[in-house]
């Protein structure tokens, strides 16, 4: 089936997610007390312009930028704007790239300056989280395994995991079949193969896992304003090891 990608697709969706990881690397450069969220958009846009692609999801379904940016209390599909960053605040950067026909799809939540010790334990174990859900995406196991993994190691951090947002398959399109929910039963769903490509994102936070849609139509915010956190990689599933397409590397050297 088309769910599955070709050696060659594979390749060029390496090149669209490495893109992806660069912006992110951009956007961590410039993250400090003052910036305001529109500005840390225009970076973007400007780099993945310069890198001849296309933001994904400037114009998705309406979606006003180039980058979702989401701080503190806010989940995901934070619309950015002249709020200026300070000391203390947690901000997820999500960004997407069109590429030779194919997507990318990676986010970070980064730390503005210090940050509350308990806050920085939910960005660890959120991202933590993430890899523990990758390391199930092995030909063989079931897509379910993914969220059971990811789960798992939330709640036992007394954390809670948002269920009503999910992650995708990705390829020609920015969300592709299936969907990979962030919680689950092992052995249940979809068995997976070698060259399923999937975005793989957690969204983990701190108090209840209830989320609402705020009056803007897009920021999604938790229902008891506490902090939440959000990492996205995309990823293949490989024979014993999954391949990570997009990466934090650019962010974290
Ligand atoms: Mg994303
Ligand atoms: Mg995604």
């Amino acid at each position: 089936s088309d769910l599955y990608k070709t050696e060659e697709e594979i390749d060029l969706m390496s090149r669209s997610n490495n893109l992806v990881a660069r912006t992110l690397g951009e956007i961590s450069k410039a993250i400090a007390p003052g910036i305001s969220t529109l500005s840390l958009d225009k970076i973007a846009e400007e780099y993945i312009r310069d890198n001849g692609a296309i933001p994904a999801f400037l114009g998705y379904d309406g979606f006003p930028n180039t980058l979702c940016i989401s701080i503190n209390n806010q989940v995901v599909h934070g619309v950015p704007s002249s709020y200026e960053l300070k000391e203390g605040d947690i901000v997820s950067c999500d960004c997407g790239v069109l590429l030779n026909g194919f997507y990318g799809d990676s986010a970070y939540t980064f730390s503005v300056g210090t940050v509350k010790p308990e806050i920085q334990q939910l960005l660890k174990v959120t991202k933590e989280a993430l890899y523990k859900g990758i390391e199930k995406a092995v030909e063989g196991n079931h897509l379910r395994d993914i969220g059971f993994a990811i789960q798992k190691h939330a709640e036992k951090n007394d954390y809670s995991v948002v269920r009503e947002m999910v992650g995708h398959g990705i390829g020609k399109s920015l969300h592709e079949d299936p969907q990979v929910p962030n919680y689950g039963r092992q052995g249940r769903g979809l068995k997976l193969r070698d060259g399923l490509v999937l975005a793989i994102e957690p969204m983990i936070n701190l108090g209840k896992r209830d989320i609402y849609q705020e009056d803007d139509g897009w920021t999604i915010v938790t229902a008891d304003g506490q902090a939440s956190a959000h990492f996205e990689h995309t990823i293949v599933v490989r024979k014993g090891k999954a391949q990570i397409l997009s990466g934090f590397e650019f962010i974290e050297e």
